[in-house]
């Protein structure tokens, strides 16, 4: 079952305790793709400048990654700058340079419309609705969003939420977004805004998940390494999102277990600069990795 991811591909420049990577591939939609592609082919769209050559495209090749929609416009590809301290869970933007991704106009190909999963990468949410226009009938339409929309286009985004089956924010923006400090509270308040399905992401204490009336939560793998988090909340969402679009049924225990998968591919890309361990990643290190996951929460009841 495939799944079409709309969002930003981008040249990073990140300064994390431990180095600085200048000019890399980053982008929400970039690091969306690889994680998803382990699981389900992925439709990208997205733009680029005429500055983004086959050396970037290259971490796409040779993985069930279609990038037909990836829209080359003349000017230069976004540019997003990012400094951590070591406190590794809040970093400061230095800048977002938006060059051509100024003018997205997320154009979907007539063989992606028929995609049955739909991933809305954090961008205006009157482009996400435009996205939802050009497909048929998806099974499940997720979206990010981020404070900048929340406070900025509030109205659109509540259009585009009504539209959504699954929200994936972080602690923060759940916050925001609802006005409840409380995070169960919270979930309440967006469900009634539309998705059913709100996923939390608490950075390195874990995720959160509300489903109608269940709750689940999971855990950040517990790393001796995490160099750089940047992609971490997308590659999440690309493990989950994958995962449910190559599973028969996206039931409770699903997503229980794609909740698993997307901390097990986040748990990957920290490890290294932009997608650098994802790009080495192998299928057999991934189902390692979530049997360790298993092994580190699982308990008797009493
Ligand atoms: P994350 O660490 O999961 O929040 O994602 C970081 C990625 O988001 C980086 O690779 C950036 O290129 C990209 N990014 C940063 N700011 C924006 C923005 N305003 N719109 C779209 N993508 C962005």
């Amino acid at each position: 079952m495939s799944i079409l991811v709309v969002g930003s591909v981008a040249y990073d420049t990140v300064e994390t305790p431990f180095g600085r990577a200048e000019r890399v591939l980053g982008g929400s939609a970039s690091f969306f793709s690889v994680a998803a592609s382990f699981f389900t082919p992925v439709n990208l769209v997205g733009v680029v400048g005429d500055d983004f050559g086959e050396a970037q495209l290259a971490a796409f090749r040779g993985r069930p990654i279609d990038v037909l929609g990836l829209e080359r416009m003349a000017g230069k590809t976004f540019h997003w700058q990012g400094k951590y301290s070591y406190d590794l869970n809040s970093r400061d933007t230095i800048c977002t340079d938006l060059n051509v991704f100024e003018f997205f106009q997320p154009k979907i190909p007539a063989r992606y419309r028929g995609s049955e999963v739909v991933f809305l990468g954090n961008i205006d949410p009157v482009l996400q609705r435009g996205v939802l226009e050009q497909v048929e009938s998806p099974r499940i339409v997720a979206c990010d969003t981020m404070n900048f929309w929340i406070h900025g286009k509030a109205e659109e985004l509540r259009r585009t939420l009504a539209k959504t089956q699954v929200l994936l924010v972080n602690d923060a923006e759940a916050r925001d977004l609802s006005g409840e400090w409380n995070l169960v509270k919270a979930a309440r308040a967006i469900r009634a805004m539309g998705p059913r399905t709100i996923v939390i992401k608490k950075g390195e204490h874990g995720v959160l998940m509300f489903d109608g009336e269940e709750a689940f939560a999971a855990p950040a793998f517990p790393l001796e390494t995490v160099f750089d988090p940047t992609g971490a909340g997308d590659t999440f969402a690309g493990g989950f999102l994958g995962y449910l679009a190559g599973s028969p049924s996206a039931d409770g225990p699903a997503l229980r277990r794609a909740i698993v998968m997307g901390s097990t591919l986040a748990s990957f890309c920290v490890e290294a600069f932009s997608l650098d361990r994802l790009l080495t990643l192998s299928r057999p290190e991934i189902d390692e990795r979530y049997r360790r996951f298993h092994d580190l929460t699982v308990f008797e009841p009493v």
